[in-house]
């Protein structure tokens, strides 16, 4: 007997098609599913060899392909979410007619749960490095041009690069460019490039050895991971940010959608003053928008800090988390180090929050 996921994945399971004409080859996929958002579908075009990549739901569907003849340097993707359709153009180089579009390579036309899915990475080229702070560098990566990818918000991407002959990848969450950008300008610049906040740590293995790229290295970067759904979102009303050190960066997109909520609270635990990222710009938007707020609590201040200090507490969380109205729907996003995630959601237990009103950001 099939077991539920099995059929749910036969139901599920898109098709693909494909067409021509004098100038072109249309790559059509089928995805069977109404709402197929941007960026669930990743689209990769390199040297003759085309991948697209749909995840719907927990499943991820592969197309990929050596294609049979050559396309010219521009593919478009375009995502018709309302009738679940994707479609990839390519332009021919050569006026020929195709009788096949390609070779299958492994696991093409496969459907198959999103985690079973082995990582795909393609080369970024690092286009700027500037401080954040005295130990945070936000890089900004540029895709390739023939590149579709959307991280949603909430997910990571893992970048890889080899250090002393073996291939390391560690976990990375793409942050805006700035937390206060207008919608269209964040929509061109991330469609073009992935901005990354990272902390260099003095013996950090990985960081240490990122660190030294320079403009114009590559650096490979996987399609997105993560369990985090923005329909996690929908009915939300307050929505209540903990966050510590880079623990902070997968708050940063939500940030940008500060209008879908009634109140955003980030509590931001750092350190030190100089540790924590965005401070001015986060101290602006708290200004200019009087649905946020900001609060910073410091675990090693100096002595001149007026603010409030040590580390997550029951205390610390329950005078946080007022909600703006007795019977609001809330959510609570907790990122940091694992023991302070830990003792953060031991907290809210205590409190009294439901497993549904917490989200834990983790690999
Ligand atoms: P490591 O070599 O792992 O060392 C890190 C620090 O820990 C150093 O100070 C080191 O001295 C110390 N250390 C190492 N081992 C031990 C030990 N056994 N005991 C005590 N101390 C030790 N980081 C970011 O900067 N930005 C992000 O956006 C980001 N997103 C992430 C998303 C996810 C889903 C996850 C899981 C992690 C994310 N991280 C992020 C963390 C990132 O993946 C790396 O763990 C981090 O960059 C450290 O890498 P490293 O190899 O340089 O340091
Ligand atoms: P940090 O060491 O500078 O600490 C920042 C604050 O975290 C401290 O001021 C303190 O309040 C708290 N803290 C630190 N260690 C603690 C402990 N043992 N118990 C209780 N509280 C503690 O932080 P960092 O170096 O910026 O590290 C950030 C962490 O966030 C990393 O472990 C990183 O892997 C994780 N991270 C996870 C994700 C994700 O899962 N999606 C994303 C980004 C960062």
């Amino acid at each position: 007997p099939k077991t539920t996921s099995q059929s749910f994945a036969k139901d599920l399971c898109p098709r693909y098609d494909w067409f021509q004409n004098d100038l072109s080859i249309t790559v059509a996929i089928y995805s069977k599913q109404k709402d197929i958002a941007s960026e669930l579908v990743t689209v990769d075009y390199e040297d003759g060899i085309l991948r697209a990549e749909i995840i719907i739901k927990d499943y991820s569907y592969l197309i990929y392909l050596e294609l049979s003849h050559a396309v010219k340097e521009e593919i478009a993707v375009h995502v018709s979410g309302t009738v679940g359709k994707v479609e990839i153009v390519m332009k021919k180089k050569d006026n020929l007619v195709w009788k096949k579009l390609g070779q299958s390579l492994d696991n093409h036309n496969s459907f198959i749960k999103r985690t079973e899915r082995e990582v795909f990475y393609r080369k970024c080229r690092l286009v700027s490095k500037s401080y954040v702070t005295y130990n945070t560098k936000l890089f900004c990566l540029m895709l390739p041009r023939n590149t579709h990818i959307m991280v949603p918000v909430g997910q990571h991407v893992y970048l890889k690069h080899t250090i002393a002959g073996t291939d390391v990848a560690k976990p990375y969450t793409p942050v805006s460019q700035a937390l206060q950008l207008d919608s269209k300008e964040l929509i061109l610049n991330e469609s073009k490039y992935i901005y990354l906040m990272i902390k260099i740590y003095p013996n950090g293995a990985f960081t240490q050895e990122i660190d030294k790229l320079q403009i114009g290295d590559n650096l490979l970067v996987s399609s997105p991971q993560g369990n985090f759904r923005k329909s996690l979102l929908h009915t939300v009303e307050d929505l209540f940010l903990v966050a510590a050190g880079t623990g902070f960066t997968p708050m940063v997109k939500l940030l940008a959608d500060i209008c879908s909520f009634r109140t955003i609270k980030l509590m931001f635990f750092n350190r030190t003053e100089d540790d924590i990222l965005w401070k001015e710009q986060l101290e602006q938007l708290a200004f200019t928008n009087k649905r946020f707020e900001v609060q910073f609590i410091l675990s090693e201040p100096r002595d001149d800090w007026t603010g409030k200090r040590g580390n997550i507490s029951l205390h610390h969380l329950s005078e946080f988390l007022k909600r703006s109205h007795e019977d609001s729907r809330m959510l609570v996003c907790i990122c940091g180090p694992t023991a302070f995630t830990g003792q953060g959601i031991r907290f809210l237990k205590d409190l009294g929050y439901s497993e549904e009103e917490i989200y834990v950001f983790t690999e």
